[in-house]
């Protein structure tokens, strides 16, 4: 399979390439040269497959012959390593339970399938690569685990001091080894400015192989796919007509995925994207205007996102044409006042807890289904509430217990270095933390 460059489709490289450089000339986003169609056999029989075949099915043409067939089988078992369970919550609304991997998050599922994949692919690069990221939380730790004892590869997290959840601080600071956390003093942006700065040192690139972990990465993105089909094996063991599928979305990445695996044989009858006070798509779904925004923060803080960076490759899925855009997918911009009514309605009529992104796409979903009566779906459940606990304990009253996968965790210590937004104290311990 080879990717071309969306701002230039005469830039065109394999799998390997795609995954090491992250973007293309200009900054822009890879994209698959063609969509490769499932079998309608395998679609309408995944409960004869097992969850490992049928991620095998899923990414196997994605990466050709540049990984050899039992080292992607590996990387699979390792990326799908924990389970995915779809519930009930309602008789229309069921949910995919995304955070029972080690960081409660389902970008666990494409960051430990992007580092194994770069792993491999740099495996024998006599100079230590350097992967670097600034996180507001969500994204760091995922990264983190995901390479964490990875041979040959190291990770410096930078993230804003007393800006993250305890459950998120403990899943950046307290693995070690060759996971290095930086705690700054200042704003996400600040870590992000500095990290940029980094890339564009003459110094450090002399001296470091520096890598990103960005989430655009063909090798993070694809394999979001994998569980859209592990939610339809679910869903066709007691449905019969294709579900609504609704995704809590920031960058687009995931919901991009789930219309990519849609547009290769997966049935969904139709797609929510479901936004909080960043509204940016649901207002272009509307307007077919698209007019990117600073973006505003607020409890759901994993999808504010003011320029959603994967929308790209969302067009060029559908032809560019925003008509049959519209006919596939509706959004909705859920205000932070919904979303707390939210979880406190839905722990109360049902006992389930929902986190404040779940509730985002919790409330989108019911209004649908008030326009829309004969349909049923399920909503994506991308992180656990224990990561988000003052706004969930504040709504529903009652503290949340911390899940089994990670207790170990919370009682490790915390080991970071504190720097201010001076980029000298940056470049200063990137060449010397060896
Ligand atoms: C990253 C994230 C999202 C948004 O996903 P996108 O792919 O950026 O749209 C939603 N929920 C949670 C919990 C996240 O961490």
């Amino acid at each position: 399979m080879k990717y071309y460059n969306l701002k230039d489709n005469q830039e065109k490289v394999d799998f390997k390439t795609a995954t090491i450089k992250g973007q293309g000339k200009d900054k822009g986003l890879f994209f698959p040269e063609s969509i490769p169609q499932f079998e309608e056999e395998f679609m309408s029989n995944l409960h004869q497959y097992s969850d490992h075949e049928i991620a095998y099915q899923c990414m196997k043409d994605f990466v050709g012959e540049e990984i050899p067939s039992e080292i992607l089988h590996e990387i699979i078992s390792e990326t799908v390593s924990f389970e995915i369970p779809l519930k009930k919550i309602t008789d229309k609304i069921s949910i995919l339970e995304l955070f029972h991997g080690p960081t409660l998050a389902f970008k666990d599922i494409g960051a430990r399938f992007m580092s194994r994949c770069l792993s491999f692919f740099l495996n024998n690069n006599d100079k230590k690569v350097t992967v670097l990221v600034a996180t507001s939380g969500d994204t760091g730790g995922a990264v983190a685990h995901g390479f964490y004892d990875l041979p040959g590869i190291d990770v410096v997290i930078l993230y804003p001091k007393n800006r993250v959840s305890p459950v998120q601080e403990k899943q950046l600071t307290a693995l070690g080894n060759n996971i290095y956390a930086l705690e700054l003093n200042g704003t996400f942006d600040d870590c992000q400015n500095l990290v940029k700065q980094a890339f564009s040192d003459e110094e450090i690139n002399n001296n470091l192989f520096l890598t990103s972990a960005n989430s655009i990465n063909i090798a993070r993105w694809l394999p979001q796919q994998i569980y859209y089909l592990l939610a339809m094996k679910q869903w066709q063991k007691y449905e019969h007509a294709a579900p609504v599928v609704c995704v809590p979305s920031g960058n687009f990445g995931n919901i991009c995925a789930g219309l990519l695996a849609h547009f290769r044989g997966l049935p969904a009858a139709h797609f929510i994207a479901a936004c909080n006070a960043n509204d940016i798509i649901p207002n272009y779904l509307k307007t077919n205007n698209l007019q990117p925004q600073k973006a505003v923060p607020t409890l759901s803080n994993a999808m504010d996102v003011g320029n959603p960076s994967n929308f790209v490759r969302i067009m060029e899925l559908f032809g560019q044409q925003f008509n049959s855009l519209q006919d596939k997918i509706s959004g909705y911009s859920i205000d932070d006042k919904k979303t707390r009514q939210t979880i406190a309605e839905i722990y109360k009529k049902y006992n389930y807890i929902l986190d404040p992104h779940a509730a985002v796409a919790f409330a989108s979903m019911e209004q649908y289904l008030q326009e829309n009566p004969d349909q049923k779906g399920f909503i994506l459940g991308t992180a656990h509430p224990v990561k988000f606990p003052d706004a969930v304990e504040n709504a529903i009253q009652t503290e949340i217990n911390i899940p089994e996968a990670i207790t170990d965790l919370m009682k490790k210590e915390k080991k970071t270095v504190e720097i201010s937004s001076d980029f000298e104290e940056l470049r200063r311990f990137l060449l010397h933390k060896n």
